[in-house]
């Protein structure tokens, strides 16, 4: 049977990883929501809409378009037609995702599109609100966390990859900045469900994290 499987957890975790790598051993569709957020705060600030405007944030949602691709095992966000996967992934962009994420219309017309997305089955979803409140009927649910070191030690790591001039300490403190921001927040805090199954990464390869998945998976 085709599954929805929800993998939830604080950024750096290793989810987009862990999500991506167990959507191809299934063969199943991968939604990174966090993109879809990010690329929501990518066409705010483009049209110069600030942060704190709920009702033109709700309106921008309602007339653009994000969907996801993958070619050759590449997976890529689009936007109105046009690739934005590295677009979204600035330092800046990170900060202005999570303000524009606290708007409640904007929480809800992504979580109608993500319900859309994955109630056929056969979808790993992965965010900060999937087992929770986008399907908490979801047959398979996991809770990645880490150390906020070894987040921020990652987060890090793909930013220079990128070929970003970045400091350690101070992208540490970002991802825990950030994670303060998700949780403290009115609307879909960073909830762990009672019924996901909890894997802490620190001292995991992705690999290991994989087959502890896969086990659950099978089961
Ligand atoms: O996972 P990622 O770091 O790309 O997420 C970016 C931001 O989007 C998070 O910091 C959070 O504020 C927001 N987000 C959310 N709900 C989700 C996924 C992401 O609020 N399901």
């Amino acid at each position: 049977s085709k599954l929805i499987i929800a993998i939830d957890g604080p950024s750096g975790a290793g989810k987009s990883t862990l999500s991506r790598l167990l959507s191809q051993q299934l063969n199943y569709i991968n939604i990174d929501t966090g993109a879809m957020y990010r690329a929501v705060a990518l066409a705010a600030s483009r049209e110069g809409i600030d942060s704190e405007d709920c009702q033109g944030l709700e309106a921008l949602c309602h007339r653009i378009e994000i969907h996801f691709q993958r070619e050759n095992g590449h997976e890529s966000v689009w936007l109105n037609g046009e690739d934005v996967s590295e677009a979204i992934r600035t330092p800046q962009m990170s900060l202005l995702t999570s303000k524009i994420a606290a708007c409640a219309e904007v929480r809800q017309a992504m979580v109608r599109l993500q319900r859309q997305m994955g109630k056929a089955g056969g979808v790993v979803l992965e965010g900060r609100d999937i087992g929770s409140v986008v399907f908490p009927q979801a047959e398979v649910k996991f809770y990645l966390e880490a150390s906020a070191q070894a987040r921020g030690q990652r987060r890090y790591d793909e930013l220079v990859a990128k070929g970003l001039e970045v400091d350690l300490q101070q992208t540490i403190h970002e991802v825990e900045a950030r994670d303060a921001a998700d949780s403290a927040r009115e609307h879909a805090p960073l909830l762990r469900p009672e019924d996901a199954v909890a894997i802490d990464s620190t001292a995991l390869t992705i690999d290991q994290v994989l087959e502890k998945m896969m086990v659950v998976v099978s089961q």
